[in-house]
């Protein structure tokens, strides 16, 4: 018995523990260096689309201007709450919004594609509603005050 194994089985075996092993090996390395390709792929394209998101200055500057640094969705602004008290509109957190978010093939450049939106709408919106459905989702009460204090406008 023990001669058998000594012979040419034992080494026969070993043969092939060993070459199992190294499809093992190969396998395992291949696809580890897939899943580090992709990762890598993934990253790439996260990085790009945050410099196509990316709003210079001078875009925020324009586009505050334009929409009159009002809230396109609730129309709140600082004139609005400093109308009640004075600095009261230091409070208010204006945000540039994408309309179509950049994710979803929106200009990150174009500033037809930006609009000013207050922070408590823009969370609101989030990346996947439109105004339309937000403002169906809102009831702030600013329209019914700026009609009742007499400085609506729009
Ligand atoms: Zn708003």
């Amino acid at each position: 018995m023990q001669r058998i194994l000594d012979s040419g089985a034992a080494v026969y075996l070993l043969l092939v523990l060993l070459v199992l092993t190294a499809i093992a090996l190969i396998v395992s390395r291949l696809s580890y260096r897939r899943y580090r390709r992709r990762a890598e792929e993934e990253e790439y394209r996260k990085r790009e689309a945050s410099k196509r998101r990316y709003v210079t200055a001078k875009m925020k500057e324009r586009v505050l201007e334009r929409d009159n640094a009002t809230c396109r969705i609730c129309g709140i602004s600082r004139e609005y709450l400093d109308s009640f008290s004075e600095g009261l509109g230091d409070y208010l957190l204006l945000e540039i919004d994408h309309k179509i978010p950049v994710k979803q093939g929106g200009s990150g450049s174009d500033e037809s594609n930006l609009q000013v939106l207050c922070w408590r709408c823009n969370r609101k919106k989030s990346g996947s509603r439109t105004n339309e459905e937000v403002a169906a989702m809102i009831d702030y009460g600013i329209d019914r005050m700026k009609k009742r204090r007499g400085i609506f406008r729009r």
